[in-house]
């Protein structure tokens, strides 16, 4: 609740539109210093310019050309002020990562002319080539040209280096086609498709007040910290992000001591950097721990609407490398860093939030009395089973298969937490049957403490979807993931169902005689017999769940070439352009680019793999071969160099048959290739992995040629 006040300005139709920089936030003094926000856009533009820019803003109108001039005059001049000497169009190729090209501001020169300015034009478009950009087959067919569009929805910001500063301009980024080749522009198109659609639910509803509506984004995001040193004595982190060798150390994270522990004196002084430089982005953090792995740490921030959400998080992935190198230290975001250890995730905390600051995912008191909110819960749960595959889908990479469906957080299986207290409710309402429980107090056995109040569900870490008070919690995202896909299909799939959900609503209406509960009692009534199976409250890492999911007939694809082509499934596309959100071209562009990537990644792991067992391993177990020989031929030297042997023929027989999976013309392209290496190529990785992992606990550890997990995970 006491975030609910603090983010009514995030919803309000401008600082919903430009985030929470320009939110007061206690004890950081430079919170937003390095944002165009509202503040500085008022301090600095004619007032006639401002109030304009604010209007189309809000309107959620493109901006007249005229008024870019202006804008672009104030921008430069407050970028300059603050060390800016270039401007970038900043923007979000299919690649989880953020594009840049500096283009420098000139000054003008004496004669009263200018070599080269940054006005309106240069503000508001910009023109890289498309052609290194992954494009999916759009590119095939049309030229190389692309456009970047100025988001003014977005505030520029300053990122500053010690040698200078650069002005970025959030943008996004098109084919010469007008087909989106980014993460931002579906994204802004599924945040319009869900205001529309929840307005006119809302007028049903009898709340005539709201004009727009705004998906809201908190996401925790975890990663892990190395050493430096060891980061760079092991091919396999620096080109590929996560450990393809390494035995189980003597000690994991079986003791639990790691998590919520005290925060390491290097790491916290880390982590303070980190969030004094996300302050002055603009990027409220709020809460930063220790997560369940040794070596793992999670931070999160206050949440913004989607956009802004999507836009920083890219800032705070970048921001978490960048200042680990300050500290001699590496920040992992792979989703797998190390085997055996648990994975790292991002946490994709999703509501909806009107203009009138109200949260339609906010229960109240008493859900099962809640209209408005049992309705759009209701939406979400049927957009959720519907679209259970595409969901999964989207969170689909190479790192992502180590995790879910690999008896690992969360299942590969989606399913929904609701918790009891809105189980009972909903399953009150459709069958008439059961009791809401009451709030209720936890008395904790002596005077001197508080009692304290009971939450109404539980917490189910093992769910992938989860409602958690006020919103949803979509679990399955990858830690290294862009936020931008994810949640163009949440937003998507749950403009559908409100849709359809609306058009049930009218007609319940009428046979209600305008009574609101009535009707949504009968729209939850079918959501409920229809959809309610996606509702599980149980152990989600259970084998019994997985058959139940099987029985209920849940989609269980544990790896991303089984997810994957439900993003061009006949469903998914007839939805994504219903809501002209991603064409079907789009959607085609996306699905090779991930097929695509997950098939590239696979070859680089398999082959980082093979050369280091090759060149680091083998050689190594080869000359503790040679300590055996020098050690004579007694009973017990014999024993060991028979182990030894064992133990190399396994490792070199594995690279023989590593290598010849590598060296493969493959069946041409596509899904079935990125089959092939998930069956073949990594399983002959693996191979490798297993062999290599048994030499390295018989090696001479002064030998082994490569930091051990031990090292890596324990030393802070
Ligand atoms: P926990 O670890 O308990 O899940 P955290 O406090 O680490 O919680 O993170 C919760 C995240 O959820 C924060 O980013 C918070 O801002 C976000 N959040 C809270 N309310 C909403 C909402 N209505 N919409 C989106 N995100 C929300
Ligand atoms: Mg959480």
């Amino acid at each position: 609740t006491r975030q609910q006040n603090v983010t009514a300005a995030q919803w309000s139709s401008n600082g919903g539109a430009l985030g929470a920089a320009d939110l007061t936030v206690p004890g950081a003094s430079n919170f937003g210093d390095n944002v165009f926000s509202v503040a500085v856009q008022k301090a600095r533009l004619p007032k006639h310019i401002f109030k304009a820019l604010q209007e189309s803003l809000a309107a959620g109108e493109p901006l007249d050309a005229s008024l870019a001039d202006s804008v672009a005059q104030a921008m430069r001049e407050w970028a300059m002020e603050k060390g800016a000497t270039h401007y970038t169009h900043w923007f979000q190729p299919l690649t989880n990562l953020t594009a840049e090209k500096h283009d420098g501001f000139f000054e003008p020169v004496g004669d009263g002319t200018a070599l080269a300015e940054f006005s309106g034009k240069e503000l508001i478009q910009g023109e890289p080539d498309a052609s290194s950009f992954p494009s999916g087959g759009i590119r095939a067919t049309f030229e190389a040209r692309g456009y970047t569009a100025w988001d003014p929805t977005s505030p520029a910001f300053i990122l500053e280096n010690p040698n200078g500063a650069l002005l970025c301009i959030p943008t996004a980024f098109v084919s010469w086609t007008g087909e989106a080749l980014d993460a931002k522009i579906p994204l802004l198109r599924s945040m319009d498709a869900l205001s529309n659609e929840a307005i006119k639910a809302l007028k049903l509803l009898g709340d005539e007040t709201a004009t727009r509506v705004f998906t809201t984004v908190g996401p925790e995001q975890e990663y892990f910290l190395v050493d430096e040193q060891y980061y760079f004595e092991r091919p396999d982190l620096y080109t590929t992000g996560r450990s393809l060798f390494g035995a189980k150390p003597p000690k994991g994270q079986e003791l639990d001591e790691h998590y919520f522990g005290s925060i390491p004196e290097r790491v916290l002084s880390y982590m303070l950097e980190v969030e004094e430089e996300l302050s002055k982005l603009g990027v409220p953090i709020k809460t930063r721990h220790n997560e369940v792995a040794p070596g793992q740490y999670e931070l999160a921030p206050l949440f913004e609407n989607s956009n802004i959400s999507s836009d920083h998080q890219q800032l705070t992935m970048q921001i978490l490398q960048n200042v680990a190198r300050r500290y001699g230290m590496v920040c992992l975001l792979h989703e797998k860093p190390f085997a055996g250890l648990n994975g790292s995730g991002k946490h994709n905390n999703w509501s909806m939030g009107t203009d009138t600051k109200v949260n339609l995912l906010n229960p109240g008191d008493t859900p099962e009395a809640n209209a408005q909110f049992l309705f759009f819960a209701s939406a979400v749960i049927k957009a959720v089973n519907k679209h259970q595959a595409l969901l999964r889908a989207s969170v689909a990479n190479i790192g992502q298969d180590h995790r879910l469906g690999a008896n690992e957080a969360p299942p590969a299986i989606i399913s929904i937490f609701l918790g009891a207290e809105l189980q009972t409710a909903f399953e009150k309402i459709a069958t008439g049957k059961g009791t809401v429980p009451k709030k209720s107090f936890l008395g904790l056995g002596t005077n001197m403490l508080p009692q304290l109040p009971k939450d109404g569900g539980d917490r189910n870490r093992t769910s992938p979807f989860a409602f958690t008070g006020n919103r949803f919690e979509f679990r399955a995202v990858g830690s290294s993931m862009s936020l931008g896909f994810v949640n163009t299909v949440l937003n998507t799939i749950t403009a559908e169902a409100i849709s359809e959900l609306s058009g049930q609503l009218a007609k319940e209406l009428k046979a209600s005689k305008g009574d609101v509960f009535a009707a949504v009692s009968a729209v939850v009534k079918t959501v409920w017999e229809e959809d309610g199976h996606i509702v599980f409250d149980g152990d989600g890492y259970s084998e019994a769940w997985h058959k139940e999911a099987e029985k209920r007939g849940l989609l269980n694809l544990p790896t991303t070439p089984d997810a994957l082509p439900w993003i061009v499934n006949k469903q998914t596309v007839d939805t994504f352009k219903k809501f002209k959100v991603l064409s079907k071209r789009e959607l085609e562009s996306r699905y090779e680019v991930f097929v695509e990537q997950y098939s590239s990644k696979a070859n680089i792991e398999a082959e980082t793999a093979a050369s280091m067992a090759r060149t680091m391993i083998l050689p190594a177990a080869l000359r503790h071969a040679e300590l055996l020989d020098d050690g004579g031929d007694s009973p017990a030297i014999e024993k060991l160099k028979e182990e030894l042997d064992g133990l190399i023929t396994e490792l070199v027989e594995a690279i023989f048959a590593l290598e010849k999976a590598n060296d493969h013309d493959g069946p041409d392209g596509g899904v079935k290739h990125a089959a092939y290496m998930r069956d073949v190529v990594l399983a002959a990785a693996n191979d490798v992995r297993v062999a290599a992992d048994k030499l390295e606990k018989v090696v001479a550890d002064d030998l082994w040629p490569i930091p051990k997990y031990s090292e890596m995970l324990f030393i802070k």
